[in-house]
């Protein structure tokens, strides 16, 4: 007979071989005091450290409470989440970063708003301890999500968060791809709340975040819930429309009542360039679009798991 579980905790780890003991010394106990059945699922995200090797040494050790989903390569950080949350089990779900950027004593305080009626609690980071590259373009792409989106959350990019298993089963079945979990979990959100919660520095290594892959993350969350680019892209085509009609009319009657003339040329250029760069943007933008679409109408399977390390239930 399964037992139920009660609380599900699911970690994406990519070479994280110096901050997991750490992390299992930390966050077992914490779990254990709960008094509630859990179990951790942890996603090994194609690390080309030894991180499998510790996880399977935890998984040995606390065969229980131990899942490891094993990728056969590294498919980023919202698709090692998407893969555990199609395996969880519990009826609250908790994410959670490996590197504990994320205390994972702040757990009890997201199960008491979901406790307290709520289906997903947002962690927000208090005293955030990133490089302050970080932090200003976190606040000018929360502004920009703010005006294209309908998605409200004081800080998107704390992982630190609870869902219960409607929202998480809501998530999996949308079968997005190149998604932003804390996003999609705020448009299936009936009661969505906030807490603080403390924010530590890595606890060793770096980022696993290059400037390529934040642009691109970043570019996902507005793609992937929005139009507004594709629209305000148009308006923007339009304006420009109307004023090169307008140049083009005045251009036309200086030809007519004043004979031909060849200054101002280097203006013509420079407005031309300027109207070839935005074509050039505007086809970048529906590429966008299109490559996303490609994607879904292609099907392909999101990732590949190599090996599942669980006991059945
Ligand atoms: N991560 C992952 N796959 C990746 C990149 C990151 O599973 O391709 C994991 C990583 O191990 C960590 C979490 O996602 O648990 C957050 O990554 P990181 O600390 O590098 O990001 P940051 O805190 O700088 O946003
Ligand atoms: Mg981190």
């Amino acid at each position: 007979m399964a037992v139920t579980i009660i609380l599900s905790v699911v970690i994406p780890v990519y070479n994280e071989e110096l901050n997991l003991p750490m992390l299992f010394a930390r966050l077992y106990p914490v779990l254990d005091a709960l008094g509630r059945r859990y179990e951790v699922i942890f996603t090994n995200d194609g690390s080309a450290d030894r991180s499998l090797v510790l996880l399977r040494a935890q998984h040995a050790a606390r065969p229980d409470v131990t899942r490891v989903i094993d990728f056969n390569a590294n498919y980023g950080q919202h698709m090692a989440i998407m893969a555990a949350f199609e395996r969880v089990r519990g009826d609250v779900v908790v994410t959670l970063d490996a590197d504990l950027q994320n205390p994972p004593e702040e757990i009890p305080k997201l199960l008491e708003k979901i406790d307290a009626g709520h289906d997903f609690v947002g962690g927000y980071r208090i005293d955030r301890q990133d490089s302050v590259f970080r932090t200003s373009a976190s606040k000018l792409i929360n502004y920009v999500r703010e005006r294209t989106t309908h998605i409200q959350m004081t800080d998107q990019g704390c992982m630190l968060r609870a869902y219960r298993r409607e929202i998480v089963g809501a998530i999996v079945r949308s079968g997005a791809i190149n998604t932003f979990i804390p996003a999609l979990a705020y448009s299936f959100s009936g009661n969505p709340t906030e807490v603080g919660v403390k924010h530590e520095e890595r606890h060793a290594g770096v980022s696993n975040y290059s400037f390529y892959r934040l642009v691109r993350l970043n570019f996902d969350l507005i793609t992937g819930f929005s139009l507004a680019p594709l629209q305000i892209f148009t308006m923007f085509a339009m304006l420009c429309s109307a004023g090169s009609f307008l140049l083009v009319l005045i251009l036309a009657y200086r030809r007519i009542f004043l004979g031909a003339e060849v200054e101002g040329v280097f203006t013509l250029f420079g407005i031309l360039f300027f109207l070839i760069s935005v074509t050039m943007v505007g086809i970048g933008l529906i590429g966008e679009y299109v490559g996303r679409t490609y994607q879904v109408v292609r099907a392909r399977q999101r990732y590949h798991v190599r090996e599942m390390l669980e006991l059945t239930p």
